[in-house]
């Protein structure tokens, strides 16, 4: 049996990390990816522009990790963001800075980042092979290596799983991971989909497929709790099924109890006006329009989609004349505009989302060196631990940060070993 130090599994984000790191220690690597190229999810990332990271502190990263991000205090602050942007300037990837900090290639080419990391393994002397890794091999609670489909076998003192999470699944993050951590009597949280597009109900978003909306304001009010969770400006489209896009998206990650109807979201969409204003202007469009139907007199303020929708919802006849419409009926037509409101079923399913939540329970890994506390030699890095963070750069900083992690506890372990044997 092929016999390693180290054994990563998966060679996305945080196993390409790890191995290299791994390897850069000194240290026999096998990294064994079941896909015939490494990081294929790392490419479609940020549009394939891949927003490889946040540049900002660290209270700011763990505050951008709704679930367990103090788990991963020691984990980033070990790998900070400023670490994760030298690794790659040193690697041959120039980045830039662009709005909310986040960091990209200068070249906006997500092929770069997995270039970097792929010569980091190579350079470094990591065993890359293809193959999916089935079963933990694992004798009086210590790992002993892996098995894999067709029956291959590798043998190691330590095996790092970075199998990703199961959205996406193409890309090969299938969920093998959660398997994995259960067979070694690991407890795995009820897997989630986040960031992702939001199911919602009525007709409402059906008539209004295809409808982009850009510099709309925008908050999701959790009508259990009866409070604003969520506020953000931006852009946001209509599907037949319900709404997505950037801020959608980032709005679904701060729904962590999702259940139909709980969440209600609300479109400002004449954010740059106050309410007073907007009727200023609305008693302006009516006066001109006095001899029109209401339904024609607004193609000037909305699209053309909203209209019949906006005109259904507001009550007011779409063919009442435009000088018939009472003060009333058009303060409650302003109220609509700046507060147009769909009440959410449900998140679209986990393989349309960006990232899964949940994973291998944080009370069973280390914070301090991300490996197992059932299993001696076992490691963890990347999605399938149970954290998730927001849009930003935030989640491949966790995939980095913590596949750094391990590999470096590993080295110090080996290390520590090697001296206390050379004791006399
Ligand atoms: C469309 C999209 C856009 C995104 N954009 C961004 C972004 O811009 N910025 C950001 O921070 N995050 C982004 N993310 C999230 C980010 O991609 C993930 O957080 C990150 O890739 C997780 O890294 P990972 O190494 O844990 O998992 P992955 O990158 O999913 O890698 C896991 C690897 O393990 C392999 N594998 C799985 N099972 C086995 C097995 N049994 N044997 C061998 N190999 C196996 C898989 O094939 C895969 O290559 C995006 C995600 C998606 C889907």
């Amino acid at each position: 049996m092929n016999r390693f130090d180290v054994i990563v599994v998966g060679g996305g984000a945080a196993g390409m990390m790890a191995a290299g790191t791994a390897a850069g220690n000194g240290l026999h690597t096998l990294l064994l990816e079941k896909n015939d190229r490494l990081g294929r999810k790392l490419r479609i990332t940020g549009k394939g522009r891949c927003n490889i990271v946040n540049n900002c502190d660290v209270p700011m990263v763990i505050a951008s990790i709704p679930s367990n991000g103090r788990f991963l205090y020691g984990a980033v602050s070990r790998f900070t963001p400023r670490d994760v942007i030298a690794f790659f300037e040193n690697a041959g990837v120039p980045v830039k800075t662009e709005r909310g900090n986040r960091v990209f290639p200068q070249s906006d080419l997500a092929g770069d980042v997995v270039d970097a990391l792929r010569n980091y393994c190579t350079q470094n002397g990591v065993v890359i092979r293809q193959a999916t890794v089935t079963e933990l091999c694992i004798q009086a609670k210590t790992v002993t290596g892996v098995r894999c489909t067709g029956g291959a076998a590798f043998a190691a003192d330590n095996v790092v799983v970075a199998c990703g999470g199961m959205s996406y699944p193409a890309t090969g993050s299938t969920g093998d991971g959660y398997r994995l951590a259960q067979q070694a009597g690991h407890t795995v949280t009820e897997l989630r989909p986040s960031l992702v597009s939001l199911v919602a109900n009525g007709r409402d978003c059906p008539a209004l497929q295809g409808l982009s909306l850009k510099n709309v304001a925008f908050s999701v009010t959790d009508t259990k709790q009866k409070k604003e969770i969520y506020r953000d400006f931006g852009e946001m489209m209509f599907t037949h099924y319900g709404v997505t896009g950037p801020m959608i998206l980032s709005a679904s990650s701060h729904m962590r109890h999702m259940e139909p109807n709980r969440y209600r979201i609300s479109i400002d969409l004449k954010p740059a006006l106050s309410a007073e204003q907007l009727d200023t202007r609305l008693q302006r469009d009516f006066t001109e329009n006095r001899n029109r139907d209401f339904i024609n007199a607004l193609g000037a303020l909305l699209p053309k989609k909203l209209i019949p929708v906006m005109v259904e919802k507001s009550g007011i006849a779409p063919n009442e004349k435009c000088n018939q419409i009472t003060k009333e009926q058009r303060r409650g037509f302003v109220q609509l505009l700046k507060g147009l409101e769909i009440t959410i079923k449900g998140f679209r399913p986990i393989d349309e989302a960006v990232i899964t939540s949940g994973g291998v329970s944080v009370k069973e890994i280390s914070p301090t060196t991300m490996e197992s506390k059932l299993v001696s030699g076992l490691y963890f890095a990347g999605e399938v631990i149970d954290a998730d963070a927001y849009t930003g750069g935030f989640n491949l900083q966790i995939a980095f940060s913590t596949g750094h992690l391990a590999a470096q506890a590993i080295a110090q372990k080996m290390w520590k070993a090697d001296k206390e044997g050379e004791k006399p």
